[in-house]
């Protein structure tokens, strides 16, 4: 991650366009097939952006990668406070389902 820039990163945003964390694709092979698993990478502080700043994620605090669905959540810049929910992608449900089956 560190030095990482942010061009060519699927950014995830609030509506009100400050970067809560970053989408990531993730190829994950298991004996029950191949699966492409979008996973959030979840900042500690959404970040400000200004688009002709040249920010990079050297000094980001992760707080994980996310691959389950997260509800709420909130914004961190002062006054913003918006809301947004991080739903599981459709590949690592059925990811879940099927190891779900395996143990049933
Ligand atoms: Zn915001």
């Amino acid at each position: 991650m560190v030095g990482k820039s942010l061009d060519g990163l699927k950014q995830w945003k609030c509506k009100n366009n400050h970067l809560l964390g970053i989408v990531e694709r993730v190829h994950v092979s298991s004996d029950r097939g191949k699966y492409n698993v979008s996973r959030l990478i979840l900042f500690r502080q959404a970040i400000d952006i200004d688009p002709t700043s040249t920010a990079s994620l050297a000094d980001v605090d992760v707080i994980g990668n996310i691959e389950g669905t997260v509800m709420d959540i909130r914004c961190s810049i002062p006054g913003c406070g918006e809301v947004r929910t991080w739903w599981m992608g459709e590949a690592a449900l059925d990811m879940f389902l099927a190891s779900r089956m395996v143990k049933v």
